[in-house]
This record gives structure tokens, C-alpha cells and sequence, in this order.
């Protein structure tokens, strides 16, 4: 065992590998607020990867509804059982274990393999809320029952859980822009990966009898495009580009304006250790304690931030390019009525307006000579 730095845990931690850091690091942020579960991006995902044999119940993207639901079913209460104590102190240290400490003698991870029935019933839990109503309740303005969206993909992790525990050494991190591939000619099918990672975001394919994962869409990332479960998102909650820990936030990245500077996204369950690079944005109507264990203890700060935006144009700016183009935002500009996005190059590839215009039509057209009637 090795020891790295987890700058999620802000300390040092065990993993069997040296530190070896990408060049950059894929990185996305989901806005948990945005998302209405209409599972566009699961469908584009299954239908551009995973639609050949044996990959039935394969879903590099899910979107499940919690606190009931989860693909396989119980990933996360099932590894949060594993790992016991998950304090933090007062300065946001992780005092519990992680995954890599928490290992039974000749484990490298402290994991657990799901069953058939796991992947059998996706849609268990789905829109089911917390809480319960009394007779004659009616809406009186606060949530007291709540439920939201979480949307799921590989996390492409800084210390990936399935890598650590594959005795093939068929994972690979790649140096240029740390997705966390399967090399599946080296794969045996010991399914040790579907058992290490904390997500469940490996799946054993019955029938090639090897394992598969998110590839990150890296064929559109080698041409400077965002991976398909961001650029059909509907509800424009999604947004992915690059960080790099090794060196200081950029004020003009998006991405680190977004999870580092502001820190208004959080990591997934940051106390399994594997450093998760997707960065969610906590939503503000659930039970703070739910959200604790969820997303660590940033949770307050960050809706503080969610809810006062709009008094921060920098952020508001970053915040405007989700969903707006296809294109790998690179570095962005907080103009007076703009936010403007730009490639790796350095070219615009998209300009966002702070305000939609409104358009009034004249009741009396000239052109057409006719009367026109505003529809509300
Ligand atoms: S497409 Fe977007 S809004 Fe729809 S379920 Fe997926 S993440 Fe949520
Ligand atoms: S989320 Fe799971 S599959 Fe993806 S890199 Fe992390 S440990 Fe590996």
C-alpha cells in the first residue's frame, strides 16, 4: 500500500498504487435541482453503448430517485454499512475509513458483489417520497415529504476502486485525460471490479464473459466534444470539462470556478476514498442530515452559494453555459450581458445571454396587412 492525498478527505490515505496524476482530469458537474428524470440521458447512453448482447441490464447512466431507489439496487447502503464510522471533523477532515483501509486480510477494497436480483428491478423506488402525509393535509408551502433525482455515470475517480482491485491489471487510468478505461483483451472476468467499486459502475456482461464500464465517450472528448449523457440532457442540468488538482484553480475555468473556487458541487460519497470527479450540486429541499452523509460536510455552504447566485456574476456566468453547447468549454469570460465559452483554442463556442430576451409583436402587421394575437 501506498500513501496518497485525498484532497476530498484533505489527508493522506492507503492505496495500493503510487500517486500518478493525469495530465487533466475529466470532470463534470450535475445540478441535482435541474434534473426532472426524464431519462434522456440513460436512453442515449444505452443506445450509443450498450445495446449489444449480454448487455441487458448494463447502464453506464442511470438516474435513480432518492432515498429509495438505486441501480443495482442498495449500491450505496450496502457500502456505507461496510465502512462504519464516517465522521468529519470541524475543519472537513474525514476521520472514518475509506474503502482501501476499511480490506480484509488479502483485500485490496472493501467491497461487496451485487446479486442477479440487484439489477433485476431498476425501477424499485422510482418517484417514491419521504415522509408521510396526515388526512387532510394540504400544501402549506414547505416540503415535509421530498424525494430528488440523482443522475449516476462512471466517476472516472483520482484513485479509481476497480483499477486497485483488478488482479489482471486490466484498468487503466489514461494520462491525457484520466478516464478510467477496461483494456477487456487483458479482462479474465473475475469480476473483482463489479465487487471493488463503491458506485457499481463496472458490469460483468454474461455473455462476453468480461466486464465493462463508462468509457467516458472518449471518442467525442478526443474531438473536443462533451459526452452524450451531457449533450442530450434535457433538463440542461449537466455540464463536463477539465480540472487539474495538481496546480491552482483557474478563475476562467468553468469547471474549477464551479467545484473549487465557489465549491458549490460536491463530491458523491467523498468517504469511499476513490476521489470522484463528478461534482454535484446539492438539492436544497432535502434533510440536511441525508445530505451530510452524501455529499459531505460542504452541503451548507454550497446552498448558501445555489441560493445567492444571482448576486455573483462569475458564478452565474460559469452556471449559464450547462447545456449549451457540445463543445469542451475550456476557459469562459463574464461579460456585461454575456457569459462566453471557449474552446481549447481559445475560439467562442457559445454565448449565453444573462437575460432571455422577450420579443412583443405589434398587434397590427404590417407586412401581412393582418391582426396578430398574442397566445399566453
Ligand atoms: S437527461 Fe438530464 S434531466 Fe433528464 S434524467 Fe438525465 S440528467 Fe436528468
Ligand atoms: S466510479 Fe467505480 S468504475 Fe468508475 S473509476 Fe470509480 S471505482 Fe472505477
Amino acid at each position: 500500500m501506498s500513501k496518497v492525498f485525498n484532497t476530498q478527505l484533505k489527508r493522506e490515505m492507503n492505496y495500493p498504487y503510487e500517486d500518478a496524476k493525469p495530465k487533466k482530469q475529466i470532470t463534470y458537474v450535475f445540478d441535482t435541482n435541474k434534473c426532472i428524470a426524464c431519462q434522456t440521458c440513460t436512453v442515449a447512453c444505452k443506445t450509443t453503448w450498450t445495446s449489444g448482447k449480454g448487455e441487458e441490464t448494463i447502464f453506464f447512466n442511470n438516474v435513480e430517485t432518492k432515498p429509495y431507489g438505486g441501480y443495482p439496487q442498495k449500491w450505496d447502503v450496502n457500502t456505507l454499512k461496510e465502512l462504519k464510522d464516517q465522521q468529519w471533523d470541524s475543519n472537513g477532515v474525514y476521520k472514518g475509513q475509506t474503502v482501501f483501509e476499511e480490506t480484509a486480510a488479502g483485500e485490496r477494497v472493501n467491497g461487496w458483489r451485487p446479486t442477479e436480483r440487484n439489477y433485476a428491478y431498476p425501477n424499485i423506488g422510482e418517484d417514491e417520497v419521504l415522509g408521510t402525509l396526515d388526512k387532510g393535509a394540504f400544501f402549506s408551502g414547505i416540503h415535509n415529504v421530498w424525494m430528488f433525482y440523482l443522475a449516476r455515470i462512471c466517476n472516472h475517480c483520482s484513485y479509481p476502486a476497480c483499477l486497485a482491485a483488478c488482479p489482471r491489471k486490466a484498468i487503466y487510468k489514461r494520462e491525457e485525460d484520466g478516464i478510467v478505461l477496461i483494456d477487456q483483451s487483458r479482462c479474465r472476468g473475475y469480476k473483482e471490479c463489479v465487487k471493488a467499486c463503491p458506485y457499481k459502475k463496472t458490469f460483468y456482461n454474461m455473455v462476453t464473459r468480461v466486464s465493462e464500464k463508462c468509457i467516458g465517450c472518449y471518442p467525442l472528448i478526443e474531438k473536443g466534444e462533451q459526452p452524450r449523457c451531457v449533450t442530450t440532457c434535457i433538463g440542461k442540468i449537466r455540464m463536463q470539462g477539465f480540472m487539474e488538482d495538481t496546480k491552482a484553480p483557474r478563475k476562467d475555468n468553468p469547471i474549477d470556478m464551479i467545484v473549487r473556487i465557489r465549491q458549490l458541487a460536491l463530491p458523491l460519497y467523498p468517504q469511499f476514498g476513490t476521489q470522484p470527479n463528478v461534482y454535484y450540486v446539492p438539492p436544497i429541499h432535502v434533510p440536511k442530515d441525508f445530505l451530510y452523509q452524501m455529499f459531505g460536510p460542504g452541503v451548507d455552504k454550497a446552498i448558501e452559494i445555489y441560493r445567492n447566485m444571482k448576486d455573483d456574476r462569475e458564478l452565474l456566468a460559469a452556471f449559464l453555459l450547462f447545456g449549451n453547447t457540445p463543445k469542451i468549454i475550456h476557459s469562459y469570460r463574464a461579460e456585461e450581458n454575456f457569459a462566453v465559452g471557449y474552446n481549447e483554442r481559445g475560439d467562442e463556442v457559445v454565448r449565453v445571454p444573462y437575460s432571455e430576451p422577450v420579443f412583443m409583436r405589434p398587434h397590427w402587421d404590417e407586412t401581412h396587412q393582418t391582426y396578430r394575437h398574442n397566445t399566453p
